[in-house]
Formats: structure tokens, C-alpha cells, sequence
């Protein structure tokens, strides 16, 4: 499963309805004594298990409830007089169970939420047995899980998505990645329509009433999370054949559609084969249909039926961008190598959900890079690392691998700890082993669990063989959570050279963490040596150690000790050695390793190792690099002080700081893409020119953005399409109330998905507080799909100005919002006060909070992380206040700046 990146986005995957295990298990005390007791929370593999599922589902867009039925084969271990399965939002009509032969007739236990019951007359078992149930489900309009429906143009679609814990809204079932089966699925629907699933179509013929019957293969075993379906008047594009099994692939989309999946259609097959040649496993499923869903807001990697948001895989050609299709070709990567990390291996729990998602993460960065090494796709997932790091130094921070004991633990766990920290511990021992041996460790993997479940220690006995060192080490950085703050210290001593390091905890300023920790860090350093570099690596195992620099003779010139920026930890020198690698601009260091050390100088600020007014006098030696993940990364430090940490009569010279910065090239880049002009330079403009209209409010770009902004809303060609966001979102910030009605207006009559989520996010950035009022309750008001339209509710809290209409819009409005919302959606509605850096609101929100969204599943880990956010921007602030404005004070630009 991939998900965007984006706060709002986020928000908008909403996470199931149920309340909190907790609950549950209180609630099952009150279960009916003549009952026999529940599931505490997983289903008791040791009694029953499926060995086989038929399922057979009528399904009609633009209905609200569909019919079916369910055959489970079952396997008894022991006796049992209930069988209990996993079932949400069903109502079971009938069920029948078949021991040999004998029908025995079941009643159903609707308690437990969660669970569904079946009590026979008797003990069934041990033994095989056959349940048939027959029941009725929901056709979702506002959630994107279970089985929902999407509308495109006047057509509703119906689609499917069952990770995590959603597949027991389509059928009662054994819903724990651990029970891997085959399933038979038969799907009833219109005869002008178009059914899909995992697995090719064995049979189609027509039955009564408009209706068909198509009848599909069995698929190979699977957990229930993998199964899907789509329904609905599609069409098909065929991107012809990949892999050794040369298996066939197509795109599914949309009516009307077709065109638009030219770039998937060409790029598929390239990507399958290069992950194939990696794994050196062909791919294992007979077919591959790629689905895109409208308004979806990420993609699922159902075994030969994935499914991806329309934003990511299609697009109109004359509106493609290089920043869209390298989404797609990051997203499809990340999706197909899950048929074999996550389909083909699955993991046998929740808790170890690293193994498909950071893997999944690791793998996509891998093949991209493959595929297109000039895209540096390994530099931008460097900033996924560092997002995770950020996140890690918070003591509610989870462990990659950490016990998953509710269904809160199970939606906690898809966040950027298991995707991008799972991603970097695979890539920092990969270059720790050597790429070779790491694949063939992965390859060894791969054989031995394939069509089976896995957890971490098998995955790190099968990669590293006897090398217990490797798996003992790696297993140090899943079992604890935090990111590891090294110090390099350099000694040279009669014409040796020796690194002194140390290691601990990073923990920001104001932290309740202290405990101290160790990790069993690999720690590769490049040095200068003779006429070139050296290389050398130790793991650092103990809270300090000394590492010889064996290859030089006196002291080197220059130290990386983070060599290609690989290693997951925040790095602190010691003595001159940040003053020697910035000499002669860093020409040292790579790309990569600039943009590792500009984010731990950001960082650094934070733990108070580096006063901020330091950081942003270093920034602009970086800010004029050729490289613009360089500048961009400038960006991290300079950017969104504006709200808490500038006074205001400061607020001109940050403007003037920022200006100087990046207003000169975002001056000669200009609003337009140049003929012939490298992609490179397109995500540069809109990022500069963001940052000069949105931050540093230049009069001249605030002009410029109105200007545009009304000739697009007139002529979509006026302007480019990877501009529109910037240029919406300035010209919003210092919009009117005219502005305001037009962008709603065409928002309304917008075909183009991404544009109107660009619209209808514009829409909550106005700063009138009038105009504030009337967006807010259009998240709600059922104006547009709330699953698109929610994004309006978090926009006014990005800013100081705007936040309170926001904060008190969801304290006002919380039982409405609640109501219509997508399910459990109040889990993020915390971060609607995450900008907010006092006291007084910490409290506020806490205590409003605090037993409203942390009913939602997922919500008390959010609330916390929010919390512990505003702690942290409250001490920040405190320590860090002064420097900036002491350096903004004597700031003048140089004389330069600004002109490169
Ligand atoms: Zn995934």
C-alpha cells in the first residue's frame, strides 16, 4: 500500500470504524452468558483455520448494499461449538455448516463489533468442515475501504480495498495476513459492465434481468487483504506482455479514459522486468491489470489487480508532467515489487509490516534509480529518510517493529516509520554487506518463503546466513525506536589519524526522553587519502569507539562521516571537521551527502547543538547550488519561520533573506518552462517561485501569480500544468472575495482530478477571515465528494493568521464532522492544531481532544505525536528565538546573492 505524502492527503485515507480494542473487549464482557466468549482481539489459529474460500458477490454501481455468499472450507485442529470469524458492517441472513455430509444448523453472534459468531448445536471437530453463509454488505459513498464506489463524471464505479482490516466489510472471514489461502471469487453484475479480480475470467454467461454471471480462476494462496475486485463500465488498454511467464498486462480506467494511460501502458512492462531481474523470481500471478480509481488517495498492490489513484496513473498528454510520471514510475515500483514482497512472502503479522512496506519503499528507490538514473531518485528518497528521523526523535515515536495488540496498533503501523525507516535500515546494511551479497540474501529469502508468511528474524536469518553480527545489528534498529545521534571527533597523532565516535539518542530540545540507548551502528566514512579519497567502516556498538584511518599518512583534509549518506543516523562533528568539508563549497561530498548534511544541520537546530542564526548564515552558500535538490533542501532550514519563530518588526528582513536567496534565480527561471530546458529546472521554478510568492510575499510574484491565476481559470493553457498549485495557492493567500466565487465556481466544473484538488484546497487558504468562514463549512456541506473536499478544513491551520478559524471550525462543527466525514477520519483531526506553539492551545486542544478523536481507530498515537509536537516547537522556540532575530537584525545580503 502506498500513501501520499501530503497531511491533507493522509487525512483523506480514512481507517476503519471501529472503536478501540478496548472497547471491544469491554463490550464482549457483556455478551450474553449462553454465548461462549469471543476473540480478545486475533481470531484463535490454534482451534480453526480456512483451507479454501468461495465467494460470490452481486455488485451494481450506484447501489448502497450488495448481496452474497460465502463457502470457507475449514479445518478443525480441536473440537469447538462456535467458529468465529472476523465481519464489519455485514448483516448475515443464513448459515449452514457441512461436516461430512451432515448439515448443522449455526447461530449467529453479532457481538462483538468485529466479529461475527457462529454457535452450533454441537462440539464440530477436529476435522474438516464446510460454512456457508449468506449476507448483505455496504457499497461505501464516502469511505475508500471495504467495497466503496467512486463517481467519474456521471458514472459511479465500484472498487474494492481490504488492507488492513477491511476485508471483513466485504465477506466474514479469517481477516490476519497469517491465513494464506486459495480464493474462488464469482462476481454478478450488469451485463454492459466490466467485472474484475486477482485472477483471469473462467466463465461468463448471462443470467436474468440484465445481468451476467462471470466466474473467475482460482487464485493462488492469499491472505484476505490481497483479494479484490472492480465493477463498472470500463475500458481496457493492453500494454502487452513482461517477465519470463511474458504475462500479460493491462490498464483499466474509467470510461473514456483510454488515452490518458499511455505513459502506464509504455512503462509497466519495463518496470516488471527489471524488479524480476532483481528478485531473479518471475513474476508469480497470471495476469496484470493496474486499475486506476477515481479520487483514490494512494494505491494497493492486490496480487494481479493493483489499484492506483486516477492522479497517479493517468493523465492527459498535453497535461502530463515529469513530476506525475515519475510518481507513477516511483508508485508502480513500489506497487508490482510487492507481488513479490508482500504477495509472494507476506508478512505473518502486522508487526512485521516493515517487510512489505519499507521493503516495498527500498525496493521502488532501487528501480527507479535502475530505470532512470538520471533522476536521482535516491536523493529524494534521502528526505523520505529524514522525514522518518524527524518523526523518530519523538519519545511516542513507534519502533519499526513494534507489538501490534489492537486494531490502533494495526492502522498505527502504516506510517513513515515502517515505510521510509523500514526503506533506510534496508538501504544502510545493503551498503554495509555490498549490493551483492544483499541481493543474493534477499534472493535466498524470497525461495524460502515464497507462497507462505515470514516475520523479521526469518527475513534476517535467510539475508544474512550465518553472519549473526548483521542480523543482531539490524535487529537493533527494528526492536527500539529513535534515530542515533553520532559525533565524529578527528585525532592525529605522530602521522596517524583515528575518528573518535560516539553515539546516543537524538533527542530534540524540550524531550521527555532521556533513557539512554544503544544501537549497533555501521558507520562508513570517506577521507581524503594521498591524491583521492578511502573508504572505511566499523560498527559502532558501544557508546564510543575509535575507527583508524588507516590509508592516510597525517591528518586528512577532509572527513564525510556519513559516506553516501547511507547510514540511518543524525551526525555531529566535532573541531574543524564541518569547517574542512564546506571548504572550496563542499566540493567534496556528493549530492546526496549535501543534502544529508543540510538536513542535520536543520536537525541539529532542534537538539540545540547549532544555533538557527548559524544555520541560516551557512544556508546560502548551499542555496546557489547547480544541483536543486541542494537548494531545496536550503529550504528546510530557512522556510516557515515566519508563524513562530520572526518577530514582527523582523519580518521584512526575513522576506529580504529569503529574496536573496532564491529570488534571482526564481527571477530567471521565470513562470514558464523554456524550450529545451531540463526537468531539473521545472521543479526548481515551481519550488523557488512557491517559496518566493508563499514566504517571502515579493510584491512582483504575488502580482504575477493573480495575474495567472485568472487567466487560467479562463484558459487552462495559460498556464503550465506542475505551475498551477504554486500559482493558485499565492494568488488564494492574497485573494478577494471575487477570486474566491470563481475559483469555487470552477472548481465545480473542473474535470481534471489534480486540478481540482488544487482548487478545493486554494479554497481554505484565503486570509479574509470572512471568505475563511464561508470555505470551512464547504468541507462538510456535501458541495463536492467530502473524500475531495476535505482538504479545506486543514488548509487555514498552516498558518498563524488563519489557524483559529480552523481550530475552532472542528471544535464547533465535531459531531458533524464526525458524522459525515469518512470513517475515523477524526483520527487526524489533531493536526489541525499542530501548527500551534504555546501552552495555552497544547492544553486546549489535549483536553478537547482527548476522548473525541481518540475514539477513532489510530487516534490516541496521533493526538500524542501532535502533543508531543507543540511541546517540542514551544521549547524550540524558546531556545531559538533570539538567534534568528539577532541574525536577522545585522542581515544584509551579499552583494551577489541572489544573481546566480
Ligand atoms: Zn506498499
Amino acid at each position: 500500500m502506498r500513501r501520499r505524502a501530503h497531511l491533507t492527503t493522509s487525512v483523506l485515507i480514512a481507517v476503519c470504524a471501529l472503536l478501540s480494542s478496548g472497547v471491544s473487549r469491554a463490550r464482549a464482557g457483556e455478551t450474553p452468558g449462553e454465548n461462549p466468549a469471543p476473540p480478545k482481539f486475533r481470531l484463535p489459529a490454534e482451534v480453526v483455520g480456512p483451507t479454501r474460500y468461495r465467494v460470490d458477490l452481486t455488485l451494481v454501481p450506484d447501489q448502497n448494499t450488495f448481496t452474497a455468499a460465502i463457502d470457507i472450507d475449514l479445518q478443525f485442529a480441536k473440537p469447538s461449538p462456535v467458529l468465529w470469524l472476523n465481519a464489519e458492517k455485514l448483516e448475515i441472513k443464513d448459515a449452514t455448516l457441512t461436516v461430512a455430509g451432515e448439515k448443522v444448523t449455526a447461530k449467529i453472534i453479532t457481538e462483538p463489533h468485529d466479529y461475527v459468531g457462529f454457535a452450533f448445536d454441537r462440539s464440530v471437530g477436529p476435522g474438516p468442515a464446510t460454512l456457508h453463509a449468506a449476507f448483505q454488505g455496504e457499497i461505501s459513498r464516502k469511505d475508500q475501504q471495504g467495497i466503496f464506489q467512486m463517481k467519474d463524471g456521471d458514472q459511479w464505479y465500484i472498487y474494492s480495498q481490504f488492507e488492513a482490516i477491511y476485508a471483513r466489510r466485504a465477506f466474514p472471514c479469517f481477516d490476519e495476513p497469517n491465513y494464506k489461502v486459495p480464493w474462488q471469487l464469482t462476481l454478478h453484475i450488469k451485463k454492459d459492465q466490466a467485472g474484475f479480480s486477482n485472477t483471469p475470467i473462467l466463465s461468463v454467461t448471462n443470467a436474468d434481468e440484465g445481468m451476467k454471471t462471470v466466474e473467475f480462476a482460482e487464485t493462488k494462496p492469499l491472505p484476505s487483504y490481497l483479494v479484490a475486485v472492480a465493477v463498472g463500465d470500463m475500458e481496457v488498454v493492453d500494454a502487452g506482455t513482461a517477465g519470463k511467464k511474458h504475462t500479460h498486462i493491462r490498464i483499466v480506467v474509467p470510461r473514456g479514459h483510454s488515452a490518458e494511460a499511455k505513459y502506464a501502458a509504455e512503462t509497466t512492462p519495463a518496470i516488471l522486468n527489471l524488479l524480476e531481474n532483481y528478485f531473479g523470481i518471475p513474476y508469480a500471478y497470471d495476469k496484470l491489470d493496474e486499475v486506476a480509481v477515481p479520487l483514490f488517495g494512494g494505491a494497493m498492490e492486490n496480487a494481479g489487480l493493483v489499484t492506483y489513484g486516477s492522479a497517479i496513473i493517468i493523465q492527459k498528454p498535453d497535461q502530463d508532467t515529469p513530476e506525475r510520471q515519475r510518481g507513477w514510475v516511483s508508485v508502480a515500483s513500489h506497487e508490482l515489487a510487492h507481488q513479490w514482497v508482500g504477495d509472494l512472502v507476506t508478512t505473518a503479522w502486522w508487526d512485521d509490516i516493515w517487510l512489505n512496506e519499507g521493503f516495498a519503499s527500498w525496493m521502488a528507490n532501487k528501480n527507479v534509480n535502475a530505470y532512470h538514473p538520471e533522476w536521482k531518485m535516491n536523493v529524494s528518497e534521502l528526505n523520505g529518510y529524514q522525514g522518518a528521523m524527524e518523526n523518530d526523535a519523538l519519545v511516542s515515536a513507534r519502533q519499526v517493529r513494534q507489538p501490534v495488540q489492537s486494531n490502533n496498533d494495526i492502522i498505527n503501523a502504516f506510517d513513515g516509520i515502517t515505510y521510509n525507516k523500514g526503506s533506510a535500515l534496508l538501504n544502510m546494511f545493503e551498503s554495509y554487506m555490498g549490493p551483492e551479497k544483499f541481493q543474493q540474501g534477499i534472493h535466498r529469502y524470497l525461495l524460502k518463503y515464497e507462497w507462505k508468511n515470514a516475520t523479521s528474524a526469518e527475513f534476517l536469518a535467510a539475508l544474512a546466513g550465518d553472519d549473526r553480527t548483521i542480523a543482531a545489528a539490524f535487529s537493533s534498529f527494528l526492536e527500539q525506536p529513535g534515530v542515533p545521534l553520532v559525533t565524529a571527533q578527528l585525532e592525529c597523532h605522530d602521522g596517524a589519524a583515528q575518528l573518535d565516535l560516539t553515539e546516543q539518542r537524538f533527542f530534540p530540545l524540550g524531550s521527555s526522553g532521556a533513557a539512554p540507548q544503544l544501537w549497533k551502528v555501521p558507520v562508513c566514512v570517506r577521507y581524503a587519502a594521498g591524491t583521492g579519497s578511502a573508504r572505511e567502516c566499523t560498527l559502532l556498538e558501544q557508546k564510543s569507539a575509535e575507527l583508524h584511518l588507516t590509508q592516510t599518512t597525517g591528518c586528512p583534509g577532509w572527513v564525510e562521516a556519513n559516506d553516501g549518506a547511507n547510514g540511518y543516523y543524525r551526525l555531529l562533528y566535532q573541531g574543524d571537521l564541518l569547517d574542512d568539508l564546506l571548504k572550496n563549497d563542499a566540493q567534496e561530498l556528493s549530492v546526496a551527502e549535501k543534502v544529508a548534511l543540510i538536513g542535520d544541520l536543520a536537525a541539529l537546530t532542534k537538539n540545540g547543538k547549532i544555533a538557527l542564526g548559524k544555520a541560516l548564515a551557512l544556508a546560502p552558500a548551499f542555496a546557489q547550488s547547480p544541483a536543486r535538490q541542494v537548494v531545496t533542501k536550503t529550504m528546510d532550514i530557512t522556510t516557515g519561520l515566519q508563524d513562530n519563530l520572526v518577530s514582527d518588526d523582523l519580518l521584512p528582513q526575513y522576506r529580504k533573506y529569503l529574496l536573496a536567496l532564491y529570488g534571482g534565480r526564481a527571477r530567471e527561471l521565470g513562470w514558464k518552462a523554456q524550450p529545451g530546458e531540463s526537468e531539473d529546472a521545472r521543479f526548481l521554478r515551481r519550488a523557488l517561485l512557491g517559496v518566493v510568492g508563499n514566504e517571502a510575499e515579493d510584491p512582483e510574484a504575488i502580482a504575477e501569480a493573480k495575474r495567472l491565476a485568472l487567466a487560467w481559470l479562463d484558459d487552462h493553457k495559460a498556464v503550465d500544468p506542475d505551475m498551477v498549485g504554486v500559482v493558485l495557492s499565492i494568488a488564494a493567500r492574497h485573494g478577494d472575495r471575487d477570486l474566491f466565487d470563481r475559483m469555487r465556481a470552477a472548481a465545480k466544473k473542473e474535470t481534471d482530478e489534480n486540478f481540482r484538488g488544487n482548487l478545493l484546497f486554494c479554497l481554505g487558504l484565503f486570509q479574509d477571515p470572512e471568505i475563511i468562514e464561508t470555505a470551512l463549512p464547504i468541507a462538510l456541506s456535501g458541495e463536492f465528494d467530502v473524500r475531495e473536499s476535505l482538504g479545506i478544513l486543514f488548509a487555514p491551520s498552516e498558518r498563524r493568521q488563519t489557524r483559529d478559524f480552523a481550530y475552532d471550525f472542528v471544535k464547533q462543527n465535531w459531531d458533524l464532522l464526525v458524522a459525515k466525514l469518512p470513517t475515523d477520519t477524526g483520527a487526524y483531526a489533531p493536526y489541525v492544531a499542530a501548527g500551534y506553539c504555546d501552552a495555552g492551545h497544547r492544553a486546549d486542544a489535549e483536553s478537547f481532544f482527548t476522548g473525541r478523536s481518540t475514539k477513532s481507530t489510530g487516534g490516541p498515537r496521533i493526538l500524542a505525536q501532535v502533543l508531543e509536537g507543540i511541546d517540542l516547537c514551544i521549547a524550540y522556540k524558546n531556545a531559538q528565538e533570539a538567534s534568528v532575530n539577532e541574525f536577522l537584525k545585522s542581515y544584509k545580503p551579499a552583494a551577489s546573492a541572489g544573481s546566480q
